[in-house]
């Protein structure tokens, strides 16, 4: 090489500083797939690029809309109102700008700034904040700046395979809990069903037997008849009690039987219950003894269920206990103080240790030595804990010192929320606002649910019950009721996540319940509300105005405001100090309600109008299908065709980012450089981002979309495309046509 080409091969130096940045950028990501060595790939490309002093990535949560610094894991950061950090949030487009002292970019402030909105697929996943010393001369049109961006879209891709594969782990495991689910089910089905066969059989067999000879007895041989009619009578018991635990037990497997919780003295109790069982016990020659004095004087249960509880405990004490022994049922404070416990003792023969957690399986019962047929299901153990556990408590078993068992029941005294749930619930009733947000959902979910009564169950921090937090058309003893946290329908919905829907009150097998004279329909939807990763209320609608019973489309709606109100009130938790929070959070979700009709404006009604658009604008079938195929939801799909329409999608594709007065991105197109596929696709973009609310950006409704569009027209977007769309969305009821408000105005 000579002298001569010193400057070209600095030239090309140059390019290569470029070319083998974005090389290493695009390798990176596409060897690794650990977060923390991507964004910091990134971030480094981004500021070597721009000769930038400093970077800071900042990564946004999709539930939430909370941004954390340098991952999602990373303390919440607050976007101070003026800020680079506000506005990008706002906008989702790059900022370059001086740095003003809102941006909070440290001390000694930088110059300048340059934001990159980190978005691919039209979600926007964080942010990459580079401080420069100066605004490059060039603006956006430096090439530092441009590498920077197209470091930012590579970035965006990397973080959405990383969030793909989050989704797909998760989904996977749903799956298998699923799959498990199913498998269980179906387990209890069939030992359901070898059960009966094998169960039933020999009881219908003797029933059978016994009423043959009876048909066959000469009249007068009375007490023979009598002995007969016994062995009748005590088999059709059993077969009750078979088919009774069985059901029983499938019920609340199933969470079919709901607590119905109150207050509940633990001595009459088991007064009540050796009332019950005593001529058992006396029959079996044994001695009853109730001990009650270290009992609190009031807990709070579900009556029936305990008592059952503790008829299958003590009945298998009896069973299995010889004559001459005692058992004993013991009631007494527990050693926490907010709990209290109950034991029943036998002197029987125990339980061998290597089946002690096996007994509480169903079906299953331990092998007699002498062979001894003691009648039973197997199922009164499975039971018993299935009705602690919905308590809250705990069943134990233990072998006694003396011989014998002894079955400990542990439950907490009153049915409150758990303490990590409280707290949240604190800070959340702790501000006024929450409550005020509270009550603006309220009135959204009555207006779009077309509900006369709705109301919003939440946590109270201090008493741990709920209590009615916002309500519309509750009478005032409505409003002034509590409810126990673990009881009734409310009770379920909280210990299952899931929202439900009861058809009929009345004739629901989980209710079984008058309908309140204040129901004029028998319907209800009830959903759980979460905030901070906790369920802290629920949101319970009746009374449909049209009197038509709910169904199951408006438990999907339901479902999806919920989690609307349940990702504002997430956001507001993780930002406690921010002033701003519930304002947001309070159009975001007021916006939901005024534009109910586009929650179903999805993806792919957006493709179709596309399709309209480009063919009222004179493109032909072929062309029109391409743009609707890249404005639908899986625009990633093929997208078929020859060659030539191959090479006009790529076009409308790569412009799609263009505006009309070139400050688009990536090329900076403008004027008639930008096809009408492109502008086509940017206008519905546009609509799609404005119009789906985000938790830290209220929606707009179709009409404010059109007006926004409408302002940028000719300098954005295409003014003939913006109203070709406004007509088609008109053709569908959506908007009005800008050419009726001209005429009332008129
Ligand atoms: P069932 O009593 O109908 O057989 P359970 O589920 O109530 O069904 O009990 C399962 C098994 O546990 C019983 O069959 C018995 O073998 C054992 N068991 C339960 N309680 C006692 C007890 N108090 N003493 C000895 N064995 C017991």
């Amino acid at each position: 090489m000579t002298r001569r080409d010193e400057p070209a091969r600095s030239a090309i130096a140059g390019a290569d500083a470029t070319l083998s940045r974005l090389a290493a950028t695009a390798f990176a990501l596409a060897e690794t797939s650990d977060l923390a060595a991507l964004v910091d790939v990134c971030g480094e490309a981004a500021r070597g690029a721009t000769g930038g002093r400093d970077w800071r990535f900042l990564a946004l949560d999709p539930e939430n809309g909370a941004l954390h610094d340098g991952s999602l894991e990373g303390p919440v950061v607050l976007p101070a109102p003026g800020g680079a950090v506000e506005w990008l949030l706002l906008h989702e487009a790059v900022l370059l700008r001086r740095t003003v002292a809102a941006d909070g970019l440290g001390d000694p402030a930088p110059g300048a700034v340059l934001g990159l909105p980190i978005r691919s697929g039209g979600i926007l996943r964080g942010l990459l904040l580079v401080t420069l010393d100066a605004l490059p001369a060039a603006g956006l049109s430096d090439p530092g700046v441009v590498v920077a961006r197209i470091v930012a879209d590579q970035c965006a891709i990397a973080l959405e395979r990383h969030a793909m594969g989050s989704e797909l782990a998760r989904q996977r495991e749903r799956m298998g809990r699923l799959e498990v689910r199913a498998h269980a089910g179906e387990e209890l089905f069939s030992d359901l069903i070898s059960v009966v066969a094998h169960e039933i059989r020999t009881p219908l067999t003797s029933i059978k037997a016994y009423t043959e000879t009876l048909i066959d007895a000469p009249a007068d041989e009375f007490e023979r008849r009598r002995e007969f009619l016994h062995v009748i009578d005590e088999e059709c018991d059993r077969l009750a009690r078979l088919v009774g635990d069985a059901l029983d037990l499938s019920r609340l497997e199933a969470g079919l039987r709901l607590l119905k919780v109150k207050p509940l003295s633990p001595r009459a109790l088991l007064e009540d219950l050796a009332l019950t069982i005593g001529p058992d016990a006396q029959r079996h020659g044994l001695t009853l003894r109730v001990e009650a004095q270290g009992a609190p004087g009031e807990v709070e249960a579900d009556g029936d269920l305990v008592k059952q509880l503790l008829l299958n405990l003590v009945g298998n004490a009896i069973k299995f206990s010889p004559p001459g022994t005692t058992v004993t049922l013991r009631a007494e404070a527990g050693a926490a103080g907010d709990d209290w416990r109950m034991a029943v003792i036998d002197q029987g023969a125990g339980i061998p240790e290597d089946q002690i957690e096996k007994i509480f399986e169903r079906f299953y019962r331990i092998e007699t030595k002498d062979g001894r047929r003691v009648p039973g299901t197997g199922l009164g153990l499975a039971i018993a804990r299935h009705i602690v556990d919905l308590h809250g408590g705990h069943l134990g078993v233990a072998n006694g010192t003396t011989g014998g068992s002894v079955f400990t029941v542990r439950l907490p005294r009153r049915q409150l929320a758990p303490g990590a749930v409280r707290e949240v619930a604190r800070d959340l009733v702790a501000r006024p606002e929450a409550l005020d947000l509270l009550d603006a959902a309220v009135g959204m979910i009555g207006e779009v649910m077309e509900a006369e009564i709705v109301s919003i169950l939440l946590v109270d921090p201090a008493a741990g019950d709920l209590f009615v937090a916002a309500a519309r058309g509750l009478d005032e003893s409505a409003r002034a009721r509590r409810m126990h946290y673990r009881s009734g329908v409310t009770g379920a919905v909280l210990s299952a996540g899931r929202p439900v829907l009861v058809e009929n009150i009345e004739t629901d097998r989980r209710f079984g319940k008058k309908s309140h004279p204040q129901y004029s329909t028998k319907s209800l939807l009830c959903a759980p509300i979460q905030a901070g990763g906790m369920i802290v209320g629920t949101v319970n609608v009746n009374n449909k105005r049209s009197r038509e019973e709910f169904d199951e489309a408006d438990l999907a709606l339901l479902t999806s405001l919920v989690s609307r109100l349940s990702a504002v009130l997430s956001r507001a938790h993780a930002y406690p100090e921010a002033p701003g929070v519930f304002a947001e959070a309070r159009a975001s979700v007021q916006s939901a309600a005024r534009v109910r009709g586009d929650l179903w404006l999805g993806r792919d009604e957006l493709s179709r109008h596309a399709r309209r658009v480009a063919l009222s604008l004179g493109l032909d079938g072929a062309i029109a299908g391409t743009i609707a195929h890249l404005a639908s939801a899986d625009g990633a799909s093929p997208w078929g065709g020859d060659g030539e329409e191959r090479a006009m999608a790529r076009a409308f594709l790569l412009a799609r980012g263009e505006r009309l007065d070139g400050s688009g991105w990536p090329r900076g197109l403008s004027g008639a450089d930008v096809p009408t596929g492109a502008r086509i696709l940017a206008v519905i973009d546009a609509f799609a981002g404005m119009t789906h609310g985000r938790p830290y950006r209220a929606s707009l409704t179709v009409d404010e979309a059109l007006a926004e569009l409408r302002a940028g027209a000719g300098r954005l977007h295409d003014a003939a495309v913006i109203e070709a769309f406004a007509a088609s969305l008109a053709a569908d009821g959506w908007a009005t046509p800008v050419g009726d408000d001209r005429e009332e105005a008129a």
